[in-house]
């Protein structure tokens, strides 16, 4: 399927790629790799953009589905993922590798017809995973830089290392490594067409299973999750108006199958790869019409009468290819005629369309409370809301909910306020250095355990967390205006006594509870720089509570 000697010709004398970076993800995570990067390219001549996943509102949050806990918003593995329309997830809490598997299924499209029977399903789900798959753990490693202890694709294992590493950009390349890669490619792709072609033969699912990857058993489950929507009115209606034979998707598997063989090649070997749009914008324009169209007919499935016809009405002009700003106006129109969901919920797509709010304040709201409720508390003490503006200046980052909102407070306003959501944030960003802990204190040289963070502050955060939270501290009002001092910036002093500078180790015991040491300014300096060079019984003590490990551990 892949001319693998032409693949590595290309990775070795690349031709120059050209042109602009898609939007929504950080164009970091494209340059990673050669792969990466001309997925990236390819996905930019198509206007194929990412959602933030955090910004985007669910028209309705289905029962059992999983909600905010320590500013962290899980994604719904089978759930969220919609073959049909090309619009991918950026989800902060994702590694950066997701961004070009996201994009390469926006290449790929997906398979539907009307009355598609379940197998078709599932093996159409089956066909649109091939290629980011494939990208995943063979070609996106060609050229990726990881850390000196991984030399391959981690599975479900996550190493902040390689990521460091990769963000770096790619490495020259390795041509045997490279080629043993491609090969490898070239085999999954292989094996895996056989089997479908086995499954058509049969009319049953054949799996081809390669470590823990099934993709068979992953469109059953695709097929099973999405069936009830794909075979109802409301899709058969947005598939009507915007489903067109290799301009949005396919509607046979053997178009699928083929689409997804030129897209391997395209971004093995560097190839043309016949575009979805003309240009763009006008790509862009189509896939944003889409994403609302379908909303807009899901609202319509709940409503009925007069405010039926008008919502299908403002389903047709996008259709008809009318920009989704002007639409997007009128169905704020809309909602002060009828009794409709809120268009901040519904207009609430997760990226940016001109002259539309498509940040949900709502959803980042509700996750911030569950991450910096005491700077929040702050804010509302002084009558502030600094969410709107954080919200507006959130930018795509794989950095969790709390740990942006405390950078953009610390930019934004630096002074206790902000000090306090860095410290709330770190409570719930570190992780417990599990290897560590079974490992044990016996080996050479010490470090910080892994998943601890040493902090500074300005005042003690621990004591003005427990004032907050007492309500013996309250935020203040203040003029806005940024710059140092007291929460200028967000419009919030603090008032009462706070405490000296404090240097304090935040970890998470083996048990998951939280565990937060007092340090000395200059011991922090130590074991930042230095940990051998503190005092024997700052070392035994921070050692003793297992925060200290050794940098080797002992074999014998
Ligand atoms: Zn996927
Ligand atoms: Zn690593």
């Amino acid at each position: 399927m892949i001319d693998v000697d032409a693949a590595l010709q290309s990775l070795l004398d690349p031709a120059p790629l050209q042109g602009p970076w898609p939007v929504g993800l950080p164009s970091m995570e494209l340059s990673r790799s050669p792969a990466a990067a001309r997925v990236g390219r390819l996905a930019a001549r198509d206007g194929l953009l990412l959602a933030h996943f955090e910004h985007r509102a669910p028209l309705e949050v289905p029962e059992g589905a999983p909600t905010w806990s320590a500013g962290v918003l899980p994604e719904d593995k089978y759930g969220s993922f919609q073959h049909e329309l090309p619009i991918g997830s950026f989800h902060p809490g994702h590694r950066a590798k997701w961004g070009a598997h996201e994009l390469c299924h926006g290449l790929v499209g997906g398979a539907w017809r009307p009355g598609a029977s379940p197998l078709f399903l599932a093996t159409a789900g089956r066909l649109a995973e091939i290629v980011p798959v494939v990208l995943w753990y063979f070609l996106d490693e060609i050229g990726l830089r990881r850390c000196p202890l991984h030399t391959g694709p981690l599975f479900r294992a996550f190493c902040p290392d390689c990521e460091a590493e990769a963000a770096h950009g790619a490495a020259p390349i390795e041509p045997d490594r490279a080629r043993t890669l491609l090969q490898e490619a070239d085999t999954f792709l292989e094996r895996e067409l056989a089997a479908i072609a086995r499954t058509r033969r049969l009319g049953r699912p054949v799996s081809h299973v390669w470590g823990s990857i099934d993709l068979c058993s992953d469109g059953l489950a695709y097929a099973d999750a999405h069936g009830p929507r794909l075979g109802s009115g409301a899709f058969a209606a947005w598939a009507e108006r915007f489903f067109d034979e290799g301009r949005s998707g396919w509607s046979s598997l053997e178009a699928l199958e083929a689409r997804v063989i030129a897209v391997a090649r395209a971004v093995a070997c560097g190839g043309s790869l016949a575009t979805w749009a003309d240009d763009p914008a006008q790509g862009r324009a189509r896939w944003i019409a889409m994403d609302l169209g379908a909303r807009l007919l899901e609202l319509r499935e709940l409503t009925e009468g007069e405010a039926a016809v008008e919502l299908l009405a403002l389903v047709d002009r996008l259709a008809r290819g009318e920009a989704a700003g002007p639409v997007a106006a009128d169905y704020v129109a809309l909602c002060e005629d009828f009794v409709l969901p809120s268009a901040d919920v519904v207009l609430a797509l997760g990226y940016a369309v001109e002259g539309v709010a498509t940040r949900s304040i709502e959803r980042i709201e509700e996750g911030l409370q569950t991450v910096v409720p005491g700077t929040l508390e702050l804010c509302r003490d002084a009558g502030v809301d600094p969410v709107p503006a954080f919200v507006a200046a959130d930018e795509a980052a794989r950095v969790p909910l709390g740990e942006r909102f405390a950078r953009w407070a610390e930019h934004a306003a630096p002074g206790p306020v902000a000090e306090l959501a860095r410290y709330e944030a770190a409570l719930c960003s570190v992780q417990a250095g599990a290897r560590a802990r079974i490992l044990g204190p016996k080996g050479e040289g010490i470090r910080l355990i892994e998943g601890a963070r040493l902090l500074r502050f300005s005042l003690d955060p621990v004591a003005l967390a427990a004032a907050v939270d007492s309500g013996e501290i309250e935020g203040r009002r203040i003029a806005a205006g940024p710059g140092p001092g007291a929460g200028g910036g967000l419009g919030v002093a603090v008032e009462g006594d706070l405490d000296d500078p404090t240097a304090l180790i935040v970890a998470r015991e083996r048990s998951g509870e939280l565990l937060i040491v007092d340090v000395s300014p200059g011991d922090a300096d130590r074991i930042e720089r230095d940990p051998e060079a503190l005092e024997p019984d700052v070392r035994d003590a921070l050692a003793q509570l297992g925060l200290l490990v050794p940098r080797r551990w002992s074999l014998v």
